[in-house]
Order: structure tokens, then C-alpha cells, then sequence
């Protein structure tokens, strides 16, 4: 994952629909997965060769839950976690100040019960700028990174402008891309340029694919797996069956 050192596999998973099913913008509504569910769900990742899970304070019960379900096989996963929004009683708030920044941080080690989270990335509002000048966010994550508790870290972004800008500073960012969705496509290529590790989030289009395409699952992968700036695709799934597809997908991207 471009200057980190983690070696991660081409799919992540993300697990936003492990701990929240509200204030989610996706086709058809959905129970959260029971426990065993959910393990079984790793468990298959885990053989399909997945090494990397996408998580967040933001995405409900999430971070708690792979707290639990991972408790013996830590070591086997890079996890992404994020700072700076927060969920609930339907609403998201947004808070980047270092203070709080710290805080998240210790929190999300608590609740993942890990000693230091591989990748954290600020979970911005929109407003990329301000987070990447004004607030001190990135500042607080490199006092983290140095002592310990945060491997790498970036931002997940909203802007083009924000991504050029955090493409020269961050060791990972986050970034949508997807057929429908390529404003961010330079971004993309100033990340290669600086070593910086790139994850594709709502590669998928958030499950709105394209019904006019013969198979928009394997046009999605082509496009985010060809791009030589892509560290991993983290696609959001609670169905054993897209995941199995979405990994032949991505091998297919990848060889064909
Ligand atoms: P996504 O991965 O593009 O799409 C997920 C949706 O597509 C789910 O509804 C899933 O439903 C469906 N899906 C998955 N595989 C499929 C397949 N093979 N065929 C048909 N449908 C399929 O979008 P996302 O969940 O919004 O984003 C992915 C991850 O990125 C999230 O889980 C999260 O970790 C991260 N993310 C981060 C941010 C941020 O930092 N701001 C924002 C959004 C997302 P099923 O459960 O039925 O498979």
C-alpha cells in the first residue's frame, strides 16, 4: 500500500453494514448480521485470500463487533479505521480537532482491542481543506503514527482539490471511483506519483450499478484494479456470494 510496507490484497472489506443500517445510502434496506454471520463472512475473506477490512467510529456497532470477532486472529488482517465523524441517533457530527482526533484514536483501540491500528484516515465532511490546513487533524495523527498507536494514516475525500493537495502529505487516502464516478481520476495519478497508497471506496457505485452494462461488476473491478495507482478495492458486502464473485472479479481485472 504505496510507502507503508502493509501488503494488502486487492479486495478489502468493508464492514459499514456490519454495525449500521440507518442513514445508509444503499438499494434495499438490511438487518444487521448476527455474530456468527458475520465471522462466517471474515472467515470466507480470509480464505479467499482478503487481508484488509475497512471500518469506522462512524459505521455503528462495527468496530466493537471486529474487536470481538477478531480476537484471535488479529494479526492476520490490516485494518483501516477512521477519525472525525460520528453517528448517531440518525445523524452523522463531524469533530477534527487534535483533542478529539486522540481521543477517537484511543477509543477505536479500545474497541477493536489492538495495540495500534494499521491505517486511520479522517472521515471528511466535505470540507477537505479545512481539515488539511486549519483543524490540525493530520498534525495530531502524525504524533499518533509516532508514538505508536497509528501505523499510517491520510484522509478519505470528497474534493478534487483536497485529494491533490493531501496526494503530496498523506502516507493513504481514500477515494470514490467508479464508471459513474471519475472527477477524482487526477488524484489518482498524483498519489503514484508520491508513493501514496490509494483505497477505492463505492467502487460498486454503493450496489446502484449500471443496468445498461452486461456485467457492471467486472467493469467496476477493470477500472479500479487497472488503474496502477489502486492499493485495494473495498467493497461493502454482507452476501457470501457477491464476495466470492467480486474476488474472481478482481482476479479477472488483474489477469486478463
Ligand atoms: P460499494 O462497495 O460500491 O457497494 C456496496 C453495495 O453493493 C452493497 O449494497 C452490496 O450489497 C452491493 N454489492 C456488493 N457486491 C456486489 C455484487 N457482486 N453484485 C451486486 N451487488 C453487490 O459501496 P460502499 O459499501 O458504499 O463502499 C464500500 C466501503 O467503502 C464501505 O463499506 C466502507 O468501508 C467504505 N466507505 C468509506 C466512505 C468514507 O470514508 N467516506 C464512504 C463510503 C464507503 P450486498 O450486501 O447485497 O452484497
Amino acid at each position: 500500500m504505496g510507502h507503508t510496507g502493509f501488503q494488502v490484497s486487492a479486495i478489502g472489506l468493508g464492514t459499514v453494514k456490519f454495525g449500521r443500517n440507518s442513514g445508509v445510502n444503499y438499494p434495499r434496506s438490511f438487518e444487521l448480521p448476527s455474530d456468527t454471520e458475520a465471522r462466517q463472512l471474515l472467515d470466507l475473506a480470509k480464505g479467499l485470500g482478503i487481508n484488509l477490512l475497512d471500518t469506522a467510529p462512524a459505521y455503528g456497532c462495527a468496530e466493537e463487533r471486529l474487536g470481538f470477532l477478531l480476537s484471535k486472529d488479529r494479526n492476520d488482517w490490516v485494518i483501516v479505521s477512521k477519525v472525525g465523524e460520528e453517528f448517531s441517533d440518525g445523524q452523522s457530527r463531524f469533530d477534527f480537532t487534535p483533542e478529539y482526533t486522540r481521543l477517537s484514536v484511543e477509543r477505536s483501540l479500545a474497541r477493536l482491542r489492538c495495540d495500534c491500528i494499521d491505517v486511520v484516515l479522517v472521515h471528511s465532511n466535505g470540507e477537505d481543506l479545512a481539515i488539511l490546513h486549519h483543524y490540525g487533524t493530520l498534525e495530531a495523527l502524525a504524533e499518533l503514527k509516532q508514538r505508536g498507536l497509528v501505523g499510517s494514516y491520510g484522509i478519505s475525500i470528497k474534493t478534487l482539490e483536497g485529494g491533490l493537495q493531501a496526494a503530496a502529505t498523506c502516507d493513504v487516502l481514500m477515494v470514490t471511483y467508479n464508471p459513474a464516478h471519475r472527477i477524482e481520476e487526477p488524484v489518482l495519478k498524483a498519489c503514484h506519483e508520491h508513493s501514496t497508497g490509494v483505497l477505492i471506496k463505492k467502487a460498486l457505485s454503493s450496489g446502484h450499478l449500471d443496468s445498461t452494462e452486461q456485467d457492471p461488476v467486472q467493469a467496476s473491478m477493470n477500472l479500479s484494479l487497472r488503474h496502477c495507482a489502486t492499493s485495494s478495492v473495498i467493497v461493502g458486502t454482507l452476501s457470501s456470494d457477491h464476495l466470492r464473485s467480486n474476488v474472481i472479479a478482481a482476479h479477472n481485472a488483474l489477469t486478463t
